[in-house]
Order: structure tokens, then sequence, then C-alpha cells
């Protein structure tokens, strides 16, 4: 029997959505590895700049991260690339800093960054 592919989340604030395009470009022979899930914006660019297949959720400032962070909570998801822009005003805050602490309760492998994000996929444990 084969084993389900494992899931990871994509998310990326405006400011950071070209970084998270040219990530998901250089990986995306492994991230075709995984079920993909995203906030809607991000994951829609995904599907078109680096044809992926991704599930969609909803965007970020109307709950998409609180949906990813519900699926963090249940254990569902392996890691989370999440690449927030430090410098921009987000009326979701409150989500965001809840993704951030259930991903750090959960002990979930979380990159907030392209950096740390390289170092996670080229990991062949996830
Ligand atoms: P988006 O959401 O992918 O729908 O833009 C990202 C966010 O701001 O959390």
């Amino acid at each position: 029997m084969t084993e389900p592919l494992k899931t990871l989340a994509l998310i990326a604030h405006d400011g950071k959505k070209a970084d998270m395009i040219a990530f998901a470009l250089k990986h995306q022979d492994t991230l075709r590895r995984y079920h993909l899930i995203a906030t809607s914006t991000t994951g829609k660019l995904l599907i078109d700049s680096a044809n992926l297949e991704v599930e969609c959720m909803l965007s970020g400032p109307i709950g998409g991260d609180a949906q990813i962070a519900a699926k963090v909570a249940e254990g569902k998801i392996a890691a989370v690339f999440f690449f927030v822009d430090p410098l921009g005003k987000h009326p979701h805050d409150p989500d965001i800093q809840s993704l951030l602490r259930i991903c750090n309760a959960h002990n979930v492998p979380l990159a907030t960054n392209p950096a740390t994000a390289a170092f996670i996929i080229s990991q062949q444990a996830l």
C-alpha cells in the first residue's frame, strides 16, 4: 500500500510573493512529491507561475492562516513555509501570530524566510 503524500503549507505575504515563486521554481521537483496547501493568492500564484498542484485555502486576511493553523494543530502538516514581510502591516496579524505559535506548540518545522526554507526543503527526513 502506498503512503499518502505528506502535506506542506505555503504562504507568502504580498511583499514576499516573488520570493515564494522563486523558491517554488527552484524546488519544483521536491515540492511535487508533497500534497501542497496554500492561502488563496499564494496558491494561485504557485499554480500559475510554478505549475504546481496546490489546494487553496481562503486568503490569509479572511481566515486562510487560521485554516492552516488548525491543520497544523491536528497534526496534518509536515512543514510550513510562511514568508513573512517584516516591513508590512497586516490586518490579520493575530492570525499570523497564531499560526506561528501553533507551529511552535506542535514542533512543526517553520520557515519564515527563503534561507530557512532552502534548508528545510533539502532535508530528506521531511
Ligand atoms: P494570500 O494570504 O496568499 O491570500 O495573499 C497570505 C497572507 O497574507 O497571509
